[in-house]
């Protein structure tokens, strides 16, 4: 299987980028932020108690996302594998996959990072906010807390795959083409 992890911060074009990959390699996309919006959409339990944390640009908590994720997989049991879209977010979260992933005797192949300054996804989230009417993409302020959110609690994640040789980095910013190339070609790098 092949088990990507497409990681970045709120802006970096991991939904656009993902869906190119998961095209590419014939893989199911899971985004735990698409699964959220539309749970609370549907007006379900589990977006009822989402939605409190994402309107503030806060973590959903572990145990939530976690559980969320894994029936999410389950799903596809015949899947070839999968690109993670906005998960792992926390080292619990990874250290759960990598867990949930060995129980079915397979792993993440490996995680890339798209790499993006902080003032240009600010620029970028407000584009996406007039556009979707996503409301955590319309205030400067939530935008920036979920920034300090990926700082503070997903930049570590860097170090988690790094120590276990799987992380690649790229620049998140160019063309839309030119960056999933460079997707490629860091996730068939030996
Ligand atoms: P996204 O669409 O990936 O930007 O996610 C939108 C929001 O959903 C985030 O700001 C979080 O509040 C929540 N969310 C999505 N994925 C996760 C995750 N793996 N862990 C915790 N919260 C998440």
């Amino acid at each position: 299987m092949l088990n990507l992890v497409l990681f970045g911060p709120p802006g970096a074009g991991k939904g656009t980028q993902s869906e190119r990959i998961r095209d590419h390699y014939g893989l199911i996309h899971l985004s735990t932020g698409d699964i959220f919006r539309a749970n609370i959409k549907g007006e379900t339990e589990l977006g009822k108690e989402a939605k409190s944390y994402i309107d503030k640009g806060e973590l959903v908590p572990d145990s939530l996302t976690i559980k969320l994720l894994e029936s999410e997989v389950d799903k596809h049991q015949d899947a070839n594998g999968f690109i993670f879209d906005g998960f792992p977010r926390t080292v619990h979260q990874a250290e759960a996959l990598d867990k949930f992933l060995a129980r079915k005797q397979t792993e993440v192949t490996k995680m890339v990072a798209l790499e993006v300054e902080e003032e240009e996804l600010i620029k970028r989230l407000l584009a996406r906010g007039k556009e979707s009417g996503r409301a955590d993409d319309q205030n400067e302020g939530i935008i920036r807390n979920r920034i300090e959110e990926y700082q503070k609690k997903t930049a570590p994640l860097k170090d988690y795959y790094r120590n276990q040789d799987k992380f690649e980095s790229i620049d998140g910013v160019g063309e839309i083409d030119e960056i999933t190339n460079r997707l490629y070609h860091a996730i068939e790098k030996k």
